[in-house]
């Protein structure tokens, strides 16, 4: 066994005794991303020189702080290249970020860094995290561990092959309408989106600005909740963030579930969820219940509606956040004759087809005449489906359901079908258009042994509720620990 295969809490056991150190850990991961990455591509920039002497700092650190219950010190990460780093590229997926370097480091990320963390690169991201399938990079495609002719999910899909291929044991990703939670459902693993506010943006390349959150993918509940606590927090620089203490989270042996309510939304099964989904799904919700959870029906009546308002409201966002790519400041320039031709040039030649169809979407969405016609009425819309969420939990703590309708679908298979890879995203979108957190954790397997993922969301700033479900199953399940065969 190399240590790259460690958990985060297995990594900490033996660092915290000494049986190994960060450098050796590091290293281990290091190899195996060199090995293995070839085939995944889950990596847009690997740093190991940087990498090693952060462990050795933190190799250092654990000396001199003998008594540190610091879960995070020496443990390695990966970042999803939509977060900035200092001394690191920050591309986006996109050519027309292409080797620039962001004078300032993510606030999620400095604060991991802070607790002893090592950054060892920027993972693999639809451009601009527009997408479900990491196909929409620049920089090419990103492979599912589980069958290399799979996508991984997207955009965080390079975060989730290389935590789900062992590569490292935890990555960064960003969740504006899914893009935490799908790439871990189709690669078997687990992710959470925080609520809006609850983790600083500051540092995440804007996308929707009213949807984006910063979230983390790892092995386990526990191994994602100990990043996810050490990243939250009011920031002065983010002013969405919030400082609304975090609950305790209940790990070690819990798997106590009395008391908690769940509501299995009956939208969430619809006609066109792939069967073996809809079974592993209910499986799990058995498995809750048999821990004690009161399990519920309810309804959430306004989720048919969360693809088009979503894809009014996010590229209306996009297509104002990205308007600030014109060849002046940042990445590369395409010259020309005036000031207009070098815009022209530059976002004509290296936005990628997705973006340039969500701008021009989103342009039109905001345009006088059609603005109260779609912008205008896709945030009434919005409204009605946050309603829906705040009536449900009157009645249950969470809410349990599918991840994606389906397991991860082949390369190329939704390639010249824009409208089909959006159906993918239904049933993540509602916990962005509420705010709410998400999170998503292995519950088996369909006939071809592709991972399914169950989707649990909860009460505005109550993430401990998630973790604590899905710790408990974790405690009596091992979809957590099934790994791909890989190399
Ligand atoms: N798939 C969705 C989109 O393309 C969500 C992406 C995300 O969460 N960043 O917009």
């Amino acid at each position: 066994m190399s240590l790259a295969d460690l958990s985060l809490v297995e990594a900490y056991t033996l660092l915290r005794r000494g049986e190994i150190s960060s450098r050796e850990l590091t290293q281990a991961v290091l190899d195996r991303i060199t090995a293995l990455d070839d085939e995944l591509h889950a990596f847009l920039h690997i740093a190991p020189e940087l990498a090693l002497e952060q462990a050795d700092a933190a190799d250092r650190r654990r000396k001199s702080e003998q008594s540190s219950e610091n879960p995070l010190l020496g443990i390695p990460l990966a970042v999803k290249d939509v977060l900035t780093v200092t001394g690191m590229p920050c591309t986006c997926g996109s050519k027309i970020l292409q080797d620039y370097h962001p004078p300032h480091t993510a606030t999620a990320v400095k604060r991991l860094q802070a607790a002893g963390m090592i950054i060892v690169g920027k993972t693999n991201t639809d451009e601009f995290a527009m997408g479900s399938s990491t196909e929409n990079s620049a920089y090419g495609v990103t492979h599912n561990p589980w069958d290399l002719t799979r996508v991984p999910g997207g955009s965080s899909g390079g975060s989730a092959s290389a935590v789900a291929g062992r590569l490292v044991p935890v990555a960064l990703g960003t969740d504006t309408g899914g893009s935490v939670r799908q790439p871990a459902s189709f690669c078997g693993i687990t992710g959470v989106k925080p609520t809006y506010g609850r983790v600083s943006r500051f540092g995440l390349i804007a996308y929707g600005s009213s949807l984006d959150a910063c979230g983390v993918l790892g092995r386990s509940s526990e191994d994602v909740a100990a990043v996810f606590s050490a990243m939250a927090g009011k920031d002065p620089l983010d002013a969405t963030s919030q400082e609304i203490p975090l609950k305790p989270i209940p790990l070690g042996g819990s798997q106590d579930l009395r008391g908690v309510r769940i509501g299995v939304p009956r939208e969430y099964f619809i006609e066109g969820i792939q069967p073996e989904v809809e079974a592993r799904i209910r499986e799990a919700i058995e498995v809750l219940r048999s821990l004690g959870a009161e399990i519920k029906q309810v309804s959430l009546p306004h989720t048919e509606y969360a693809v088009p308002v979503y894809y009014v409201i996010a590229p209306a966002e996009a297509s104002a956040n990205l308007a600030r790519y014109d060849g002046i400041r940042f990445g590369p320039r395409v010259e020309g004759d005036s000031m207009w031709d070098i815009f022209t040039r530059t976002r004509g030649g290296k936005f990628g087809s997705e973006v340039v169809r969500r701008i021009m979407l989103g342009t039109y969405a905001l345009s006088s005449g059609y603005y109260d016609a779609y912008y205008g009425q896709a945030q009434k819309v919005r409204g009605l489906i946050k309603h829906d969420f705040e009536q449900v939990f009157q009645d249950v703590d969470a809410v349990a359901c599918p991840v994606a309708p389906t397991t991860a679908f082949k390369i190329g298979s939704h390639g010249d079908d824009p409208l089909a890879m959006y159906l993918e995203d239904i049933f993540t979108l509602p916990a962005n258009l509420a705010g709410v957190p998400g999170l998503a954790f292995p519950v088996g397997f369909d006939g071809k042994g592709l991972p399914v993922g169950m989707q649990l969301m909860g009460r505005h700033f109550d993430e401990t509720c998630l973790f604590k479900i899905s710790h408990a199953y974790q405690q009596v399940t091992d979809w957590h620990k099934h790994a791909p065969a890989l190399g």
